[in-house]
């Protein structure tokens, strides 16, 4: 499986279905041997720690489709098949002058997983736009819809990380972009570089240009460096830890939350950790931006874990705050 997870983990699967038609759903539930395995459901592999010998069942999404489904007066509403590539589903939403998806640009997976942990950059998460999806039960065997409230969706979480892990197959999902779209460039690295073009009044395709190049020159290509994007979550912590933090750190990097509370970036409590550019064993913090762990060739789940540990200790021990893995560890 190493070409199927962006770590490049060379994982070996006990079984493999790859599925391109939803019947074969019902197929594999019902299948003597494969309905008894514990099944682990991938997507486009990019937020996986894979061990190296992979117990029961991978299914691998590969549901095609796009299609504009509805509109009214305030949305349009498009549809993409579980295994449509992200990228190139927001790039085909930008093609037909459809805003609403274009801050999350050149995020590696599929459509079908950005639900699974609500994918977000750049001051846009999944959920602002999110419609419904709909999904594969494995339990009852049905398929059915669920809306934004049913899934639960929070910080780079939702319910298919949680209660219905393993359970809920997404066979597909729609959005609802607005008709009356304003972009969304919060963001400092987002506002200079479009004013470094000098677009004052930019359109969707300008603020997905101005990402993928912001992305590229900050992240690493997982075609060339294994790695499964940011590894670890914002911690978000109560303002008196903050300002703890800033009478030490008056550098600290930090934002408010609705909720009262204080985002801080993790990239920086890790780079003044020093573990930026570091590596234990085959695993190690990427140059460029420490939230991200890469694989410098041959790297385990084991060395990731290890490398991933010994960061939040010292992150732990020198702010006093715990930080959260971001991929799923199968
Ligand atoms: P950055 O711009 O260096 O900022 C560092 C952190 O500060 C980000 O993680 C971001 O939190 C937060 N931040 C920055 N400006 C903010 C603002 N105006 N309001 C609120 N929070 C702000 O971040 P980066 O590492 O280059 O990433 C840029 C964006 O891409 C971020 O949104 C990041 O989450 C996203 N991204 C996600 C992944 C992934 O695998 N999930 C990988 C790469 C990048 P948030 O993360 O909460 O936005």
């Amino acid at each position: 499986m190493q070409a199927m997870n962006t770590f490049g983990i060379a994982a070996v699967a006990q079984q493999f279905v790859r599925i391109e038609q939803c019947e074969q759903l019902a197929v594999v539930r019902c299948d003597p041997v494969l309905s008894g395995l514990p099944r682990l459901v991938l997507g486009g592999g990019s937020n996986l720690v894979l061990p190296d010998s992979v117990p029961g069942l991978v299914l691998q999404i590969a549901l095609p489709g796009r299609e504009v489904v509805a509109q009214d007066e305030d949305y349009v509403y498009v549809r993409g098949g579980a295994g449509e590539n992200w990228h190139e589903f927001v790039q085909w939403t930008l093609e037909l002058g459809l805003g609403g998806l274009e801050n999350l640009s050149l995020i590696p997976g599929t459509v079908g997983a950005a639900p699974i942990q609500n994918i977000g950059a750049y001051g846009v998460e999944m959920q602002d736009v999110f419609h419904q999806l709909t999904a594969f039960d494995f339990n009852s065997g049905q398929s059915l819809t669920l809306n934004k409230e049913e899934c639960c969706f929070a910080y780079r979480d939702s319910v298919f990380k949680r209660a219905y892990r393993a359970r809920m197959v997404i066979l597909d999902v729609t959005f609802a972009l607005p008709k009356a779209w304003q972009p969304r460039l919060a963001y400092a690295d987002l506002a200079r570089t479009l004013a470094q073009q000098q677009i004052d009044a930019p359109q969707p395709a300008d603020v997905s240009a101005a990402i993928i190049a912001i992305r590229q020159a900050k992240l690493p290509d997982p075609q060339v460096i294994g790695n499964a994007g940011s590894f670890f979550k914002n911690p978000i912590v109560t303002t008196a830890v903050r300002d703890r933090l800033l009478t030490h750190y008056p550098q600290l990097v930090s934002y408010p939350q609705a909720d009262g509370r204080y985002k801080l970036a993790a990239g920086w409590l890790i780079e003044q950790c020093g573990w930026k550019g570091k590596s234990l064993g085959r695993a190690g913090v990427y140059e460029k931006q420490a939230l991200v762990l890469v694989n410098r060739g041959g790297a385990s789940a084991a060395e990731v874990r290890a490398l991933a540990s010994a960061i939040q200790a010292d992150v732990q021990a020198r702010f006093g705050v715990e930080l959260e893995t971001e991929p799923v560890f199968a």
